[in-house]
This record gives structure tokens, C-alpha cells and sequence, in this order.
């Protein structure tokens, strides 16, 4: 197996030293040139570089003497930027891969110059000492390009220094660790008023692969280190297929904002269905909450991911306090294998000498359907303190997957503790407002007079984020519309503080021949809201989600609420709210198994705590 290293002043480091990691300043740039959110950033501080939208990345084309160019520069452009590129078998593009893995937020555009024929032969680079061949070759290319280019372009956030910077040279790359080897680089070099500080150098030997260019670039544009004993579920873990280079894994694409975080706490029971690229489950060391934490998702081993031998949860366990991954030491991102006793040197086939994944690597039913100290004790932070995490009844892998948090979503377990609070997530754009989300969830009836339901919207819940008084709502903040990708929108078009949403939760005027269907008018005072919809447009089992915000300084609450048209199924969360519904209704546990029903006052059976379904007539 090869790494492409990181080379910092000479020398081969698994990160970048603090001094030269790089760093993006989304204040500086334009707003993204195009619509790019599927999902809503939810990331509020990023740990590492996050850039957005369109960025520019410079590509130089470097030829020698006894190594011509193998491939014209029209054959690069489109290796690096063409939609569904597939030269050599090639899965996409780098470009296409950036906008995979970033769900449409990262266009990443590679603008090419060259031909240059270098001064000496390759084999004059390749035999220097380390990467003094490298160091010599990166100058002289600079220099030449110099008049023809305007580096600061390449400054995308104008914070002085460029983001990406690709030197790709004729010829296959010969020694590892010296000469021309592939590598991420540091330099000192200034040109256009700019810092040239990360480029990166690499091979084309006549065959197009993206394995490396997008590796780098994780290096180079993010600041991701070498995940070493970690295997083969990330790019910046292992190389194993340079065609179709598996995805960047999903606690770093949530730490980038490409797909949200769901924070998980000790207090949430709940039973979750989740989809591939969907969200990232983190669960936080209480007492370490900005450094460690547990993270999972659902992986599937299709598309990006084909690579990998299983699907399931994939679990992993970071530290941002580690500098770096080596079983030698804690890992600062490891994954915590579902097969595996847990100790952070485990010395499973799939990490370290021989990188590749493992089917048993994942939970799910049948083998490995549950996580908890009980059954993984060496599964504890790394201060030694267990972790408190408990995943039950993991389902089977297939364009879902479901899983309970807190042990507790059969009615058939013991009622032991936690009511089901409402989730939050701390979510924002990227600028510095904090962004806090409160799920709820109303049940309509079909109605034929715009009947609403009322809403409680937790106003206590409210007040204490936002940092002021119950009664100072309704003065003190900013009322918005929140469209699907996070907008705000001051417009309002119900009554009051209300608005008219469409089938996909946009804000639309009132309109019977048009599209609003759903509204939400809230009351600032009573801090409630009534939810209906139009006539003559919703069947039974119909949902939606919309979505209204309250604004204050630098702190914003989202309100989503999913909105189901009754005659379907809702789920119970809350025992306690469900008290009273529609009498006969079948009551099921979470795992289909009836448990009764409500009685001729629509009362609900007596039942422990935990998650419900209930058939709604
Ligand atoms: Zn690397």
C-alpha cells in the first residue's frame, strides 16, 4: 500500500504542524455562485478549513526531456473537472467526487496551464536527496508560470494565502519518500501578493486516476491528516481503489457541513430510520464536549463507498486533542470496530499493516445489532470513564436503516429512566450565528375549513437559548420564515407572524390555485402556534416540513415541524402529550408488536416509557 505523505520543510509528517494548517475565511468570500444545499449546514464552528461553493484551483502541467507529456492539457481538464468523466474507468471527475461526497456544497474547479519542459531530466529530480528534487522542481515551475499566471486568483477567500495548488509532472513517481514522489508540500513562496503554502506534486504516468489528486486535496485544501489505522472507509485513510476512490467519511463531511450532525445525549431515547448521506449521529464526552466524542452513520457500499466489504453503522471515536493516527499512541479518529474488543491497538486485519474494511466492521442485525458499555467495555473515553451510549436493535442494512438510542423503543423492555426531549442540534450558516433546532410535530386532520391544530413551542426552551425572559419574546426577537436550505426569509404570508409553505416547505403566498398547502401562524406571545392546511390538497399520510425561526443578537431557534395528514401512522414519542387522541386507535410498540388501544375517551392504554406507533382511523 502506498501513502502519498504530507512533507512539511523537508520532512514527512502525518499532519500538518498547527503553523501550517490551512484555514478558510468564509466571511471573505462572495456568497456560493450556486444553489448547492440538499441538506442544511448545520455545522457551526468547522475543526478543520471549510471552504463552500466554488473554488478555483490551479493546476501546472510539468514535462521533461526523457519523459514527454503522455497526455494533452484538454485530456487534464477533463480528467479534473469534466461532469461524468470516465477515461481508464475513472468514476467521475475530481470535480465530480467533490460534489458527491459534499452533496452539491463544494464545486471544485481545477484551471490547467502547461506544457513545461523542465530544465534537467527527470531522472536529474528523482535522484536528488529526499524531496530536494521536489523543492527544486516547485521553483523552477513557479518561476516559469509566473508571467502567465495570476496566483491570487487562487486566494479564494482572500485571507493572503492560496487553497490549492496541483504541480502534476510526466512520468510515474519512482521512490517513495524522495525524488518526485507524490506528496502534499509547504513552501514559502510568494507571488501575486499571495502565499503559495500548500501545493501538492503527483504523477501522470498516461493513465487517468483520481485516487491521489482528490487525497491531496484533502490534505492541501481541508487540512485532513493521513488517517493511518483507520482502513479503507475514507479517502485519507487508505488507497483502495484508484478509480473509484472510496467517500470522505461521514464525521468529516459533517465537520465540513456537507451533511448535518444529530446530537445525541444520555437523556434521548429514540428510534431512528436513517438513509446513506443523510446525517452524522454524535454523541460527545460530556465532560470533553468540544474535543471527544462517539460518532455513526449508515454506511452502504454503493456509489462512493462501493469499496467497502459491509454496510451497516459505522462507528467511529475522535479525539481533536491527538495530533495525529498512530496505534502507537491513541488514534485522534478511529474506527470502532463492531467485530472488535475495542482497544485502541486492536490488532484487527483491517488497519494497519494491511489497510482494507471488514463486513463485521459494521453493526447491524443479525451479528452486531447493539452498542453499549455492557457489550463493548473497552469502549470507554479515553480518560477511562465509560461511555454511557446505548444502540439497540439495529435493524438490516438496506436503503434504510433503523436503530433505538437509549435502549428503551420496545415497550417490551423495562420502563427505566429519560423522557424523550425534544432534539435539538446546534446547527448554523457560516456565519457566526448560532443556530439551535427544535423538532416538533403536529398531526392534522383533513379538513375542509382550514381547521388548525395548535402547537406548544416549548417557550421556556426558547427563552433559555436565546439568553432572555419567557415574556421578552415576543419584543425582543426577529420572526422569519426558514426555507429548505436554511434561508431566512422576513417575508410573511399568513396571518400575522405566519406563513403559507409548499409541498417541499418553501414560503409561498396564499394561493387555492396555487401552491401553498400547509400554514404555521405562530403567536409570539402565547408562544404557540396553529398549524393547518389548505382544502382540497392533502391525503391521508401526506407529510411535510416547515420550517419558521426566531431571531435574537447572534442566536437563532429553528422551529421544524413535520406536519403528517392524519389517516396514516404517528409515531408516540411522548407519552405524556399523546394522552388524549381519537378513541379505538391501535397503539403498536416500535417494533410492530400490538399493545393496545385508546379507550372510548381516547385515552391511551397504560404503557411504560419509550416510542409507540399508533394507527390513526
Ligand atoms: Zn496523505
Amino acid at each position: 500500500m502506498l501513502f502519498a505523505d504530507i512533507v512539511y520543510q523537508g520532512k514527512r509528517v502525518q499532519e500538518w504542524p498547527e503553523e501550517a494548517r490551512p484555514t478558510f475565511n468564509n466571511q471573505n468570500t462572495d456568497k456560493p455562485s450556486f444553489l448547492l444545499t440538499r441538506t442544511p449546514v448545520t455545522q457551526n464552528k468547522s475543526h478543520y478549513a471549510a471552504p463552500k461553493g466554488k473554488i478555483y484551483s490551479l493546476t501546472l502541467l510539468v514535462d521533461f526531456s526523457d519523459k514527454p507529456a503522455p497526455v494533452t492539457v484538454k485530456e487534464v481538464e477533463e480528467w479534473l473537472n469534466k461532469e461524468g468523466f470516465n477515461k481508464d474507468g475513472c468514476n467521475g471527475s475530481v470535480r465530480d467526487y467533490y460534489l458527491d461526497v459534499s452533496n452539491g456544497q463544494l464545486d471544485l474547479t481545477n484551471e490547467v496551464f502547461g506544457w513545461y519542459r523542465a530544465k534537467h531530466p527527470k531522472s536529474w529530480y528523482e535522484n536528488l536527496k529526499d524531496y530536494t528534487g521536489s523543492d527544486s522542481l516547485m521553483k523552477e515551475v513557479f518561476n516559469y508560470f509566473d508571467p502567465l499566471v495570476d496566483f491570487s486568483r487562487y486566494d479564494n477567500d482572500k485571507d493572503g494565502t492560496t487553497e490549492a495548488i496541483n504541480i502534476v509532472y510526466a512520468g510515474a513517481g519512482q521512490t517513495w519518500g524522495q525524488g518526485l514522489w507524490p506528496h502534499s508540500g509547504w513552501s514559502s513562496e510568494k507571488r501575486d501578493g499571495v502565499r503559495l503554502t500548500h501545493h501538492q506534486m503527483t504523477d501522470m504516468p498516461g493513465k487517468f486516476s483520481i485516487y491521489v489528486f482528490v487525497h491531496e486535496s484533502g490534505h492541501m485544501i481541508f487540512g485532513w491528516p493521513d488517517l493511518y489505522w483507520y482502513g479503507d472507509y475514507c479517502t485519507m485513510g487508505n488507497r483502495a481503489n484508484d478509480l473509484n476512490p472510496v467517500a470522505i467519511n461521514d464525521f468529516y463531511r459533517a465537520d465540513q457541513g456537507w451533511i448535518p450532525f444529530v446530537d445525541v445525549t444520555s437523556n434521548d431515547v429514540s428510534l431512528e430510520t436513517t438513509k446513506p448521506n443523510e446525517v452524522c449521529y454524535r454523541y460527545k464526552n460530556a465532560a470533553r464536549p468540544d474535543k471527544e466524542g462517539l460518532v455513526w452513520s449508515y454506511v452502504r457500499n454503493t456509489g462512493r463507498n462501493k469499496v467497502l466489504k459491509g454496510s451497516g453503522l459505522l462507528m467511529q471515536h475522535y479525539d481533536f486533542s491527538i495530533d495525529g493516527n498512530s496505534a502507537s499512541n491513541k488514534l485522534t479518529l478511529r474506527v470502532v470496530h463492531a467485530n472488535a474488543a475495542g482497544k485502541s491497538n486492536d490488532n484487527v486485519a483491517d488497519q494497519w499493516p494491511n489497510p482494507g474494511s471488514d463486513a463485521n466492521a459494521f453493526f447491524k442485525s443479525g451479528t452486531y445489532s447493539e452498542f453499549s458499555d455492557d457489550k463493548y467495555p473497552a469502549i470507554r473515553w479515553y480518560n477511562g470513564s465509560q461511555t454511557g451510549l446505548k444502540i439497540t436493535d439495529i435493524g438490516t442494512p438496506s436503503e434504510t436503516l433503523t436503530f433505538c438510542i437509549g435502549g428503551n423503543c420496545s415497550a417490551d423492555a423495562p420502563s427505566s429512566s429519560s423522557s424523550s426531549a425534544p432534539k435539538q442540534e446546534t446547527s448554523s450558516s457560516s456565519v457566526e450565528i448560532t443556530v439551535q433546532k427544535i423538532a416538533l410535530e403536529a398531526t392534522l386532520p383533513i379538513s375542509d375549513n382550514y381547521a388548525p391544530v395548535i402547537l406548544d413551542l416549548n417557550g421556556s426552551e426558547v427563552a433559555k437559548i436565546l439568553g432572555i425572559k419567557r415574556t421578552e419574546i415576543e419584543d425582543k426577537v426577529e420572526f422569519y420564515g426558514v426555507e429548505p436550505n436554511g434561508t431566512l426569509n422576513s417575508r410573511t404570508t399568513g396571518e400575522g407572524t405566519g406563513h403559507w409553505f409548499d409541498a417541499d416547505g418553501k414560503i409561498v403566498a396564499w394561493d387555492v390555485n396555487g401552491s401553498s398547502i400547509v400554514f404555521s401562524n405562530m403567536d409570539l406571545t402565547t408562544m404557540t402556534t396553529k398549524i393547518g392546511h389548505m382544502p382540497n390538497k392533502v391525503k391521508a399520510g401526506n407529510t411535510f416540513t416547515v420550517r419558521q425561526a426566531v431571531v435574537y443578537g447572534s442566536k437563532q431557534v429553528t422551529f421544524e415541524i413535520k406536519v403528517t395528514i392524519e389517516g396514516g401512522t404517528t409515531i408516540i414519542r411522548n407519552i405524556e402529550k399523546a394522552r388524549r387522541g381519537k378513541p379505538g386507535n391501535m397503539i403498536f410498540n416500535a417494533l410492530g408488536k400490538p399493545v393496545g388501544k385508546r379507550n372510548a375517551n381516547g385515552t391511551l392504554p397504560d404503557l411504560p416509557k419509550g416510542i409507540y406507533v399508533e394507527m390513526v382511523k
